[in-house]
């Protein structure tokens, strides 16, 4: 989770490890703070809160340090206040390190490090490494970090400075991820390429286990058998990120108004010359053969893939199932090589679903994955991949990620459908022909936006709500309440339609807001009379259908009505309304929109 910079280089180091700080701060803003190497001391400067606070702080502090590491941190053991920020330094301030990551062992190495007479300043897990590192140093830095790696267990990502040797910086990482990177006579380390594009675009991403030892214009490679390795960096050929919100207040929703380009971008990326997905030619061979679907996320990725599923068995004739990474990883659904796995991830780093990535390749099931992120640490371990193109994502709460994913996992239907003579050349051409439609149909609903304020008014003084759906309108249900929640901090659950009366209808009060999804043309009867049942008991619905649902609405007082589409596909055009209405309901409340409390972008921990 969060960040880490590491500079050593001929300026002084504290502007470079602000700068990275404040590209990475999307993914972890509950504290931050630095450490240099300055006079054969480290000075290390800490604050809870966000980066500004500890610019604050810095600010009547003379820093000239070359060399020095930084740290934003979304907390995982112990509070986020000053003392829990990183860095976190040894007993004797011999070690200074930030961590990425989870010791899942730390409790049992505190105590051992207690027992010989170590002391802590901090409840977090990381301040064992300093202490273990010290514990194992004996004037070589390598052999102390290769006999600590030997006893933790977990995730990490870290980033080290040893008092003995100012002008040096180590790195090391086990199922966290780390980049370095060179310029000149500078160089640099960071656990998300965004912060390295300001200064170039080759890039060095470390393996697991793997160690770098990093000097001024010079950075050396270890395996993780210790020996000294060469590495290639990558070209990575994303876009700077320029952290330049433009005209608009949020960066959601310049994200959400990103999304008819980004799905253009998406489509065309993923669909030449007519052929679906030519990239994936190799897994297309097995289709035949494929008796199972698996689609695995966390939160949005786990929307998209339910909304994979519900379109897959509808088209694809296939039994699916869709599962949340976290419960997926230890859980015991049958895999084998029949079965195939889809995992989406927007980031391609996030932690459970790499595990469960990396369950499925241990069952021999075969692997694809839906990433955003190009070299990635998913990308890299997954038999195929689809890239979707939504550039980076800032906000934290996801949008035009998200509806990438869903075109993505559109179009693999599609193509799944029709290479297994499910559905014909001229179906999957006429379905083809709907999924191009949708960006211009995305940008009409972006283009009343003004709708969506209006309906915002219906949950911005409430607490709680509901998103009811039916079929492929529950996934959208799951995606709009999430949406909701996060931004907005208000209690919504999403419940397919019908199940309401099986008891969660006895929550219902005067004025609770309902959004009732109703899309799907076969079910609208259905959803319809449900609607009916909870506005007897005095609810307030919201109604999102299609246009060629309207006749049957023109009693209903709140109805958002949305572009005519396939049935299946409408769940992508809900997306990007659901989007705006919690959008404009977090920005009456007052929110932190682009960084809501307890969250972070990318959850790099289990
Ligand atoms: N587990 C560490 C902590 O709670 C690091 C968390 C992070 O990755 O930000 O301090």
């Amino acid at each position: 989770m969060c960040g880490i910079i590491g500079y050593i280089g001929k300026n002084k180091a504290v502007p470079y490890l602000i700068r990275g700080l404040e590209h990475l701060e999307y993914r972890g803003y509950d504290s931050s703070g630095i450490a240099v190497s300055q006079g054969g001391e480290v000075i290390t400067v800490k604050a809870s809160g966000r980066i500004s606070d500890l610019k604050s702080k810095l600010a009547g502090i003379e820093l000239t340090a070359k060399c020095g590491i930084g740290h934003t941190r979304w907390a995982t053991h112990g509070e986020p206040d000053d003392i829990n920020s990183h860095p976190h330094s040894s007993m004797s301030g011999l070690f200074t390190v930030v961590h990425n990551g989870i010791i899942e062992n730390y409790l049992p190495l505190k105590k051992e490090l207690l027992g010989q007479g170590f002391t802590f300043k901090s409840s977090t897990d990381t301040e064992v490494i300093a202490n273990l590192l010290e514990k194992y140093y004996e004037g070589d830095v390598l052999s102390a970090l290769s006999k600590c790696r030997r006893v933790l267990e977990g995730s990490y990502a870290l980033c080290i400075i040893c008092r003995d040797f100012p002008d040096t910086l180590y790195g090391v990482r086990k199922g966290s991820p780390l980049h370095c990177a060179l310029k000149r006579t500078e160089s640099f380390f960071a656990s998300d390429t965004v912060a390295l594009l300001p200064y170039t675009r080759e890039i060095f991403t470390l393996g697991e286990g793997e160690t770098a030892v990093m000097k001024k214009g010079k950075i050396t490679f270890y395996g993780s058998d210790g020996a000294e390795t060469e590495k290639k960096a990558e070209r990575v050929n994303l876009p700077e990120q320029t952290a330049d919100k433009g005209d608009f207040p949020h960066f959601m929703l310049k994200e959400i108004y990103e999304q008819p380009q980004v799905l253009r971008k998406t489509l065309s990326a993923l669909v030449r010359d007519g052929e679906l997905l030519p990239e994936l030619s190799e897994l297309k061979k097995s289709f035949f053969a494929l008796q199972k679907i698996c689609f695995v996320g966390c939160g949005s990725a786990y929307h998209a893939g339910l909304a994979g599923k519900i379109l897959m068995e509808r088209i694809g004739n296939i039994t699916c199932v869709a599962e949340t990474a976290s419960e997926f990883r230890y859980g015991n659904t049958p895999l084998d090589g029949k079965t195939l796995c889809i995992f989406i991830s927007q980031s391609g780093e996030t932690a459970d679903t790499l595990a469960a990535l990396m369950k499925a390749k241990e069952k021999k099931a075969k692997t694809l994955s839906v990433i955003n992120v190009r070299g990635s640490t998913m990308a890299g371990e997954s038999d195929n991949v689809i890239y979707t193109e939504a550039g980076t994502e800032i906000a934290v709460a996801t949008t035009k990620a998200y509806t990438a994913q869903l075109m993505a996992l559109y179009l693999f239907a599609l193509c799944f459908a029709h290479e297994r003579w499910q559905i014909k050349r001229s179906e999957r051409d006429r379905l083809l022909s709907q999924l191009s439609q949708l960006p211009e149909k995305v940008q009409s609903i972006i283009d009343r936006r003004d709708r969506a304020e209006l309906f915002s008014s219906l949950f911005d003084r409430r607490q709680e709500g509901w998103f009811i759906g039916r079929g492929s309108d529950y996934a959208s249900a799951m995606e709009g309440s999430l949406k909701m929640k996060e931004i907005s901090y208000i209690n919504t659950g999403a419940y397919p339609a019908g199940e309401l009366k099986h008891g969660t209808i006895s929550l219902l009060e005067r004025g609770t807001p309902v959004v009732a999804l109703c899309c799907e043309e076969r079910l609208f009867p259905k959803t319809f009379a449900n609607i009916k049942e909870v506005k007897a008991r005095g609810a307030r619905v919201l109604i999102l259908a299609q246009k060629k649902s309207s006749q049957a609405l023109t009693d209903e007082e709140n109805v958002f009505l949305l572009p005519d589409t396939e049935d299946e596909f409408a769940g992508l055009l809900q997306a990007v309304a659901l989007q705006l209405i919690s959008y404009f309901t977090a920005l009456k409340r007052g929110c932190d929109i682009d960084k809501p409390k307890n969250l972070a972008k990318s959850v790099t921990v289990e």
